[in-house]
């Protein structure tokens, strides 16, 4: 009974956790111990305490051989939600490295097994419309918006290179919290869609050559709008969903960064807290819910908490070197689990 009530109060948020396979040329000695369905055990070195190890539980574990899809068939329920007129939110959180990106997108060089979250949402989403289009008509559209510094909001799709132009987030009836002036490109299908992601990472990649690897130190979020019309009562449903890479997580050390770097790591820092904080005050019910604390959280506010659904991926580097970043990102994962 107690399970069933905590289920209930947290039915909204869930926790997954992947770990990334040893990548070619890596040692293999790994800190992860046991793994099962729902919890994962680190094997930790002794400035961690006596006991060797520390485990964690979520509501899922993903171990270095899960594929795409295994990951993926857990999410797909979130998707008929947004068809629904919810609003999901999916994130990726973790160390660079750590494999947010493969989550989201996919590797590098993409083949249809490899495919990641996004363009697997994006079939499901055009497959089930399709389904039901003898009582709906949906139009689906997309948008690309990259948050850097906690200050700079740019659509990086189909815009050119990212320019420092800074847009507002602006709240209205019909559209609740949304960046108005970035466009939002209408798809039909998920080849377009491949095609503008593919102009996204080319616009991202060109805007970072000058500032060493910039999309590991922005927010980068792809957000599908759908809207539905019953044909037969003609009402509209409205629902939506962001995909987001996140930030790297990993600390940096102050002694060796300054300046910009220190400014930026500081940047993500923050946010990153934020939105840790905002899920943990919803998955604990509070009175208040600190939105306005960060740009990523004032953005996604229609999409976290209320009716909304939320699926946070922690990712984790298998590598005994990363340890302690590890250790703190399971920490970040369990306080909003
Ligand atoms: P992040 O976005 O967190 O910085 P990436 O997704 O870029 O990390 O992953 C780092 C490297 O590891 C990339 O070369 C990626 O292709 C590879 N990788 C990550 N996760 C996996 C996985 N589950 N299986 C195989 N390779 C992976
Ligand atoms: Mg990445």
């Amino acid at each position: 009974k107690l399970y069933n009530q905590v289920q209930d109060l947290k039915g909204n948020i869930r926790v997954y956790c992947r770990v990334r396979p040893f990548l070619p040329g890596q040692s293999n000695l790994s800190t992860v111990g046991h793994i099962d369905d729902g919890s994962i055990t680190i094997l930790t070195p002794p400035k961690y305490g006596k006991e060797g190890h520390k485990s964690f539980t979520f509501n899922k574990v993903f171990g270095p051989f899960a594929t795409q899809e295994e990951v993926f068939s857990d999410t797909q329920p979130l998707i008929r939600s947004a068809l629904d007129g919810y609003n999901v939110c999916i994130f990726a959180y973790g160390q660079t490295g750590a494999g947010k990106t493969y989550t989201m997108s996919g590797p590098k060089v993409l083949t249809e097994q490899s495919f990641g979250v996004n363009y697997r949402a994006l079939n499901d989403l055009f497959h089930i419309s399709k389904e039901r289009k003898d009582t709906f008509c949906y139009e689906i559209s997309v948008q690309m918006i990259e948050i850097y510094n906690e200050q700079n909001l740019s659509p990086y799709c189909p815009h050119k290179p990212l320019h420092v132009d800074t847009l507002d987030i602006r709240n209205s009836s019909q559209t609740g919290f949304a960046v108005p002036d970035a466009n939002s490109v209408p798809v039909t299908s998920t080849t377009e869609v491949i095609e503008l992601m593919d102009i996204g990472q080319k616009n991202r990649a060109v805007s970072s050559t000058s500032m060493n690897d910039r999309s590991s130190r922005s927010h980068s979020c792809l957000t599908i709008h759908v809207q539905g019309r019953e044909l037969a009562s003609g009402v509209v449903v409205r629902g939506c969903m962001h995909l987001v890479d996140l930030a790297g997580s990993e600390r940096v050390n102050k002694s060796e960064v300054k300046g910009d770097r220190l400014k930026e790591a500081q940047h993500i820092n923050k946010s990153l807290a934020a939105l840790g904080d905002v899920i943990s005050a919803l998955a604990q019910k509070s009175s208040h819910i600190p939105y306005r604390n960060s740009k990523l959280t004032q953005l996604l506010q229609d999409s976290l908490g209320g009716q909304a659904k939320t699926l946070m991926f922690v990712h984790i580097s298998p590598e005994f070197d990363a340890v302690s970043e590890t250790l703190s990102t399971l920490k970040f994962a369990e306080r909003v689990a």
